[in-house]
């Protein structure tokens, strides 16, 4: 494992402060505020290569590995969480998705206009009573000559208003059976596909969640991602990049709340003195800090074999719930530390704290990666 951040890493990180200060920072908080998603941000964000990270440069990529990506979503992920999030799951799930089951076609006619966000990705898994449990999905597809028919919802979407194509797995099969789903890629404007409710959230309020509806949704036999009946299995495989992408936002937005909270306990004195002297406090940061560097280091590993083409099922579960989970701890700490005015939108450690939650939740809840990590030591 290399722990020298290497020139593309430096490159990314200034570009992403750059884009940040121009274009981010001034807006975000009326982004929050109003749950507005910002859509056009992206297209410059494709310009720059910062949504086709991992997609090779034959397909319009910018090619880089997941040391890059991680650099990437946390220099992000400290700026704004809601935008990191977006970005990570257009990169690893949609594109991600694509770029790894779909065939040569496929790749061809997507991964560019992926890549350039010419199209914004979403990928469809959740339903509103299956989550964790996704086996149980009811959404389903039957086949009508070289047609398949989807009927049903996915919920909590990603940019499932304004997502341009979506990789969505349904059911082809029997309930519980892990080869009865398929994943398709829809075309947003695919008669009998349609946006429904969109979320109204605690934090990550300017990512787009939103509900998709299947109306018989006629969808061609080319439009399957790999083979009819791998679709839960693939979406498994694409999970264990995408955890890395939540270690990946969870790392910017405690280091977000870690800054902050440094810089606030030395310039606010109370007793006559800044608030860094106390114990109580220091004793906060210094815990902050350390959980901060088990969490990168978890998710350089998992980075690392990832870019290795190792298998990464335990690792990024690991790095997953270390680092969501010390997101939340340390954006809790940063709002205390913050006192009366980190309960206010003047500083930046609230945003942090609503944002954080959604680090332990999205991609495998921290009691499922529980599941994945002692499945894989125990079996
Ligand atoms: C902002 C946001 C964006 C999202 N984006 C997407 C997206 O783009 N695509 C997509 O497909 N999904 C997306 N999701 C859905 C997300 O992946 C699910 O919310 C998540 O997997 C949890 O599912 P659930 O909400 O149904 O909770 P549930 O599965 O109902 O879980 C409720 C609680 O029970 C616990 N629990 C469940 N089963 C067990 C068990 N066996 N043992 C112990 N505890 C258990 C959970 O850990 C949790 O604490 C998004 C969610 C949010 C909030």
């Amino acid at each position: 494992m290399d722990f020298q951040e290497n020139e593309n890493q430096k490159m990314i990180r200034e570009m992403i402060k750059d884009l940040g200060d121009k274009h981010i920072r001034p807006y975000f908080m009326d982004w929050d505020e109003n749950q507005i998603f910002p859509k056009e941000l992206f297209k410059k964000m494709g310009d720059l290569g910062l949504m086709g990270i991992l997609v090779p440069t034959e397909y319009g990529g910018s090619g880089f590995g997941y040391n890059e990506y991680v650099t990437a979503i946390t220099e992000m992920g400290k700026i704004c969480g809601s935008i990191a999030l977006s970005m990570a799951a257009h990169n690893s799930l949609c594109t991600g998705h694509t770029m790894t089951f779909g065939n040569e076609e496929q790749k061809n006619k997507y991964l560019p206009k992926l890549a350039s966000c010419e199209w914004l990705g979403a990928w469809a898994l959740t339903e509103a009573n299956t989550g964790s449990d996704a086996m149980r999905m009811k959404c389903v597809a039957k086949q009508d000559g070289d047609y398949w028919v989807i009927n049903g919802t996915k919920n909590w979407i990603t940019h499932g208003i304004s997502g341009d194509l979506a990789v969505v797995i349904v059911r082809t099969g029997e309930l519980l059976d892990s080869h009865g789903m398929t994943a398709f890629l829809i075309e947003r404007g695919t008669p009998g596909f349609t946006a429904g409710k969109k979320e109204n959230k605690l934090g990550m309020r300017a990512s787009e969640t939103a509900e998709l509806i299947f109306d018989n949704c006629r969808v061609h036999k080319d439009q399957i991602l790999g083979k009819e009946g791998d679709g839960f299995i693939q979406a498994m495989k694409v999970l264990d990049g995408g955890r890395i992408s939540i270690a990946a936002l969870s790392l910017g937005i405690g280091k977000g709340a870690i800054e902050a909270s440094i810089k606030y306990s030395k310039e606010r004195e109370q007793f006559g003195q800044p608030i860094a002297n106390f114990q109580g406090i220091s004793f906060k940061i210094a815990d902050m800090a350390t959980r901060y560097a088990a969490a990168e280091l978890l998710t350089m590993r998992a980075a690392d074999l990832k870019n290795r083409g190792e298998k990464v099922t335990r690792e990024s579960a690991m790095a997953k719930l270390y680092a969501s989970e010390m997101c939340v701890y340390a954006s809790n700490e940063a709002v205390q530390i913050h006192g009366g005015y980190g309960y206010t939108k003047d500083f930046p450690v609230e945003k942090y704290y609503r944002d954080s939650k959604l680090c332990t939740i999205g991609e495998g809840t921290s009691e499922i990666q529980k599941i994945v990590i002692a499945k894989s030591i125990l079996s």
